[in-house]
């Protein structure tokens, strides 16, 4: 295993797989601190592909100035021992003037779906991700690129990112892994106190009521997100920022849940931690267009 520091040696390192050696090569972008959920991509890359690349790189661009970009949890080290073990070919882990020269200034910007949810929230952060990955596959030209449902409208960006774009790399999305407690592993849960620690299965509490309602009939939109804000809200630790039930391929809102496939998610607070998740419902409908994994 190399770490790479400087995007030329990884530039030339990944002609070289590709020209003289005809090997696929999958990559994995990470911002580190890495967890079950980040290993999971790695296993599913080493499965599929004959070179591996893992990028570790904390991305200031999809950060906004009150986000955690300084406290964001790094651990170069450990991160390197956890990769050695799954026979990892390379980490790239760029400094930031490495991957933004001096007067950087070209954006990338995925219209309509980086506005919602998580865009909502955090404006300018899809620009930031959607800039960041074009970078980092114009640098390492993967034949794959894996991500989690966990980030659900990331997954959505990046399929479109580089449906539109022409990219020549194809996007795997594969399943959340959670906890025994049913807590989606995140870097950010290292930032939750014991007792948030404690409060914050409620998320996944609140993602099943959401599909046994679903199981049960329901088909209003609203009304199944009040069910799952209710459950959240037994929880006097947690606060809501939103529930959205929305069409999982263009997440634009449902009134009305049809045949169509439903993303469920959810963004709340515990103390300053703001946590996300979701769940797909009628997963059995799912096109391979979408954010979804497969079904
Ligand atoms: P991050 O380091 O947070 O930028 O995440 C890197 C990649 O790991 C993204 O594609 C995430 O969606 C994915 N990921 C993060 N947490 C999980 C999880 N619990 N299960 C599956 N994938 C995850």
């Amino acid at each position: 295993m190399e770490i790479i520091n400087r995007t030329q040696r990884m530039r030339s390192v990944s002609r070289k797989v590709r020209r003289e050696q005809d090997r696929t090569i999958g990559l994995v972008p990470t911002m580190g601190a890495l967890h079950e959920g980040h290993l999971s991509l790695v296993r599913e890359a080493r499965r599929m592909c004959d070179t591996v690349v893992v990028s570790i790189f904390v991305n200031p661009k999809q950060f906004a100035p009150t986000d955690d970009f300084q406290t964001y949890p790094r651990d170069l080290t450990k991160d390197t021992m956890l990769l050695a073990d799954y026979n990892v070919d390379y980490i790239f882990a760029p400094a930031v003037e490495e991957i933004y020269p001096k007067n950087f200034s070209t954006h990338v910007e995925v219209e309509g779906l980086s506005d919602q949810l998580e865009g909502a929230a955090r404006p300018g952060h899809f620009r930031g991700v959607a800039t960041v990955l074009t970078i980092l596959f114009n640098i390492v030209r993967p034949d794959f690129a894996y991500f989690g449902q966990k980030d659900a409208q990331q997954a959505l960006v990046v399929r479109r990112l580089v449906r539109d774009l022409a990219f020549d790399t194809e996007i795997v999305v594969l399943p959340t892994v959670r906890e025994e407690s049913g807590l989606a592993y995140s870097s950010r849960n290292a930032y939750l106190s014991e007792g948030e620690r404690k409060a914050a299965p409620v998320l996944r509490r609140a993602l099943a009521r959401a599909e046994s309602v679903y199981a049960e009939g329901e088909r209003n939109g609203r009304r199944l997100a009040e069910l799952v804000r209710a459950e959240i809200e037994r929880e006097p630790a947690a606060q809501t920022e939103y529930v959205s039930v929305a069409d999982a391929d263009t997440l634009d809102p449902l009134e009305r849940l049809d045949d169509r496939p439903v993303l469920v998610s959810l963004a709340v607070r515990f103390g300053k931690t703001r946590l996300i998740d979701n769940v797909l419902l009628n997963r059995a409908r799912t096109g391979k267009t979408g954010a979804l994994v497969q079904p």
